[in-house]
């Protein structure tokens, strides 16, 4: 089963990415292809299964290279180190695993964040809902990756300090499902994790993220709601602004969709900071969609019933075009016209240089909150309806 077959994507990129940096990935990835052409480049069609002990312990945790939940004891929370990526110095980048393996069997589903290492607040909201679980009343298994990102979390930077060929930032969320023979250090950990982890141990996952530095969100989920699991569990959310869109390749939440395991991505505010009022918004949808699945009991919280939700199938990208100072008129969940002006910039005179207008009728679900802007900078994202042509869009990232 493949999510895939919708066969358009929207290379729509909502967060700040930087042209340059995309390229320069992107030419990586064709040495990549020529530089292990002899290696078995393709992650194995049966991802690894069983659980390997490297038969080390950092501070009191087991370190594994390889996990199938189904080997740990149930009932308990066990706490692990999965050893991820080589670095120059020989050692690795190791990832915090945390498994609620229940009582009785179940479903198994897969909370992650540090994907992108300025996001605390999905940090945070993995942590709190682990927290809340108790594996003696069970049914299934919840496992939780904090950090997946590590050199970037260390920094608290959005991409990875890649150290192949100099610095290179590489925005681990363009890797997946990575390669575990890819030529830079951040595809070879995705592979790694997807390979060895994620994929063998998931019927259901969910990768948290936020904006990112500079640039606000709002409380929101993006997930393609055409399908009907992902439908089902973006619904539970108390959360007013669904982006139902399938995005660009490469996102986590979609390396698992293309191997059928329904998936989608929260995006909880602002990134850096801890936003805990909007986090507990995601901690009691992701509650409710493990009651979903049978894996807790108890009645559901508040959902998308009980809030007012606007659903946007398209984010409508306003960018600078001069340098200055940004004013916003517009708030985040704010409504707008088509037509209205959402932005003014202004030199260092004072001078009103720019005005910016939405050309949709939508909601604002991002703005720049870096108060200085250079030309092409995105500064408002409009979420909004459009019947949407087939075919390969293409915007500004
Ligand atoms: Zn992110």
């Amino acid at each position: 089963m493949s999510y895939k077959s919708k066969g358009r994507l929207d290379r729509r990129d909502f967060m700040i990415a930087s042209i340059a940096t995309v390229g320069a990935s992107a030419a990586l990835a064709v040495n990549a292809g020529a530089a292990d052409a002899q290696a078995a480049a393709t992650p194995p069609a049966n991802p690894a299964s069983g659980t390997v002990y490297t038969g080390d312990v950092i501070e009191g945790k087991k370190v594994i290279s390889a996990l199938d939940v189904n080997d740990l004891e149930p009932g308990k929370k066990h706490l692990l180190y999965f050893q991820g990526v080589e670095m120059p110095t020989g050692q690795h980048w190791y990832v915090s695993v945390t498994v609620a393996k229940g009582a009785k069997p179940g479903k198994r589903g897969i909370l992650t964040s540090g994907v992108h290492g300025d996001e605390m607040s999905s940090v945070h909201t993995v942590q709190t809902v682990m927290n809340q679980l108790n594996p003696a009343e069970m049914s299934g298994t919840v496992m939780a990756v904090t950090d997946i990102s590590r050199p970037a979390l260390e920094s608290m930077q959005r991409r990875w300090p890649n150290q192949g060929r100099g610095i290179d930032l590489i925005d681990m969320n363009r890797e997946w499902p990575g390669n575990e023979n890819g030529a830079t250090a951040p595809s070879r950990h995705a592979g790694l994790l997807f390979n060895r982890l994620l994929r063998p141990n998931a019927d259901f996952a969910i990768d948290f993220h936020t904006g990112t530095t500079g640039f606000e969100v709002t409380a929101f989920n993006l997930g393609g709601m055409d399908v009907p699991e992902v439908k089902a569990m973006v619904e539970l959310y108390p959360v007013g602004q669904i982006f139902d869109n399938h995005v660009y390749p490469g996102v986590l939440h979609n390396a698992f969709m293309d191997v059928g395991i329904p998936s989608f991505t929260p995006e909880i505010g602002a990134a850096r900071v801890l936003d805990r009022e909007m986090s507990s918004l995601f901690v009691e949808g992701t509650t409710n969609v493990l009651k979903h699945h049978g894996i807790i009991a108890g009645p559901m919280g508040r959902t998308g019933k009980d809030v007012t939700v606007f659903v946007g199938n398209s984010a409508f990208p306003v960018l600078a075009t001069a340098g200055g100072l940004v004013e916003h008129l517009v708030k985040l969940n704010d409504k707008v016209e088509a037509g209205q002006k959402v932005a003014i910039q202004r030199n260092s005179f004072g001078e009103v240089v720019a005005e910016y207008t939405s050309s949709v009728a939508g909601e604002i679900t991002g703005q720049r909150s870096d108060a200085m802007s250079e030309p092409g900078n995105p500064l408002v994202f409009i979420l909004f309806n459009k019947s949407v042509p087939e075919g390969v869009e293409s915007y500004p990232e």
